[in-house]
């Protein structure tokens, strides 16, 4: 049986990233990977025949992919930054979030809420959150702090309104606006099925990842597309001389360090030092004949659609490419997102989806063939919140259908025109519009439920005394470690996990 210092299960992003630091450490590393290409959720992929366009087919954008990371491992990556932050339609105007012009948006503020009160609210706000982020950032890839370190170095009023109430109690009583509010919890929100009040907090720490990425906050795209990140990673840790098998599925792992796959119809198996996990915990639990300590549950319907130019707008104030250059929520005020998670935890689908959009294009036209580039085509990306993967048990077709056209006319009550008007028609004549619900996530990812984030994001510290100090990657079988977005401080395109579990491995 061949053997290896270290045998990653899966090759995401993360699997990439800790193959990567293992390898140049010296270390003999396999990646098996289940799918027929590296990168997992971070993949670029041309989703529509005859069109040459390589969208980013599930993750999108990149905020928490720490610049250590890029440095220590020489990515060839260019992420660039969106000048506009986000548009809201809301009456006949909108709030735009214009991050090169404090004027420009306070007007907006103006225009939309009646005064300039929650700008500065909102200003504030996000003072507090950029604290909290230079403080924070740079300890998500060293070992854990303890609860008492952390909340000491956050300190105690953004302790009390982030860490310890309800985010939407905090909301309601930061800003007057609906709209304004609404923005702000869309990043509670983003793969996690919760009410703004609720009492787990789990909508708390989805927005805490939101707000700390690299110490801003900032999301950015990657030039060429999520596809470019990975493959960057993949070249790396294939040049240090990690081996990637694709087509790899693991059936079995043992916690002594045995790894049992397949590669077509051949049963293998190989020895490992140690396991990494790049899948997610309860998926590494039925892989161990375990029973899973949990069942996460994706909530969301991702659409990729291919523009043969963007729609109007009904705001004439606004020139779409800016509206559409940056994050533009769609029925996402704070009521909206309530009433939706309400429908949705009832069983139906939200009357009116709530659902960002962003065009990649508009900042990266890399990503489009010289014919579509010249064509004027652009790329729409839609991230629809509280879609939870229970609508679509048992009748997935028939669902994702159902969900897709109510999700298309909530984006309609914004726009002056259909989006369908807009949408490029392939070769085949067929619309370029393809829907991705939670199981279409697990079938094609192994996302369980399709949970983006493999399960519900942690606090970024030791929720327990004995885990201070340690890499949060640590499973009960020594040899077996997560490097997922599953481990503390997974989730995301951030290679965190990745880094740690290849930490904790070196004694680092
Ligand atoms: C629709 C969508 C949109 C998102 N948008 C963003 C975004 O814009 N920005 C952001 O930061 N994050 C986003 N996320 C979240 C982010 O993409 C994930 O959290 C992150 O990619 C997880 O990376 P990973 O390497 O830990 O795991 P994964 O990407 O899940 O990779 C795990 C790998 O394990 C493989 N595998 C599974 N089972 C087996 C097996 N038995 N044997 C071998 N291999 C196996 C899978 O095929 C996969 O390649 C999004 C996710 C989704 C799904």
């Amino acid at each position: 049986m061949d053997s290896y210092d270290v045998v990653v299960v899966g090759g995401g992003h993360n699997g990439l990233v800790a193959a990567a630091y293992l390898a140049r450490a010296g270390r003999s590393v396999l990646v098996l990977e289940r799918r027929g290409e590296t990168g997992g959720a971070a993949v670029s992929f041309r989703a529509f025949e005859g069109v040459d366009v390589r969208l980013s087919r599930y993750s999108y954008l990149v905020s928490l992919l720490p610049r250590k990371i890029v440095a220590d491992l020489g990515l060839d990556v260019e992420l660039r930054r969106r000048r506009m932050s986000s548009y809201t339609p809301a009456g006949g105007s909108g709030l735009l979030v214009d991050t090169g012009d404090d004027d420009r948006t306070a007007s907006s503020f103006r225009a939309v809420t009646g005064s300039t009160a929650d700008f500065a609210a909102w200003q504030r706000f996000y003072e507090l959150t950029g604290h909290v982020a230079e403080r924070v950032a740079g300890t998500l890839t060293e070992p854990l702090l303890s609860e008492v370190d952390f909340r000491e170095r956050v300190g105690g009023e953004a302790w009390s309104l982030l860490f310890e109430r309800p985010i939407g109690e905090t909301l309601t009583s930061w800003f007057t606006d609906d709209t304004v509010r609404g923005v702000v919890l869309t990043d509670a929100l983003i793969g996690t099925f919760a009410a703004a009040g609720g009492e787990d907090l789990r909508q708390n720490r989805c927005l805490l990842y939101h707000v700390i990425g690299n110490g801003t906050g900032d999301w950015d795209v990657p030039v060429g597309g999520m596809g470019a990140v990975t493959g960057s990673l993949a070249a790396v840790a294939a040049a240090a001389g990690a081996r990637l098998v694709t087509g790899a599925e693991v059936l079995a792992i043992d916690p002594d360090g045995e790894v049992r796959y397949r590669r077509g119809d051949t049963e293998l198996a190989v020895r490992a030092g140690h396991v990494l996990a790049n899948v997610a915990p309860a998926t590494l639990a039925s892989l161990l004949g375990e029973e899973p300590p949990e069942r996460p549950e994706g909530a969301q319907l991702k659409v990729n659609m291919v523009l043969s130019r963007l729609p109007r707008l009904r705001d004439p104030a606004v020139d779409p490419a800016e509206a559409f250059g940056g994050t533009f929520h769609v029925n996402e005020t704070f009521s909206q997102l309530e009433t939706a998670y309400r429908e949705a935890a009832a069983g139906r689908i939200p009357s009116l989806p709530p659902c960002e959009i962003y065009c990649h294009s508009l900042t990266d036209p890399s990503i489009l063939g010289p014919a579509e580039r010249a064509a004027g085509v652009q790329t729409l990306t839609l991230f629809g919140l509280h879609m939870p993967a229970r609508l679509f048990e048992g009748r997935n077709e028939e669902v994702r259908e159902a969900a897709l056209r109510a999700t298309l006319a909530s984006l309609d009550s914004v726009l002056a025109e259909p989006i369908e008007d807009c949408l490029l028609k392939g070769p085949d004549g067929k619309p370029c519009v393809e829907a991705k619900t939670p199981l279409d996530l697990e079938a094609e990812l192994g996302l369980p439920a399709g949970h983006i984030f493999h399960r519900d994001l942690s606090w970024p510290f030791a929720s327990d005394p004995g885990q201070a100090g340690r890499w949060g990657v640590e499973t009960t079988h020594e040899r077996v470690l997560l490097c997922g977005a599953g481990a503390v401080r997974g989730g995301g395109v951030s290679g965190i996990p990745g880094h740690n579990a290849a930490m904790a491995v070196l004694g680092g």
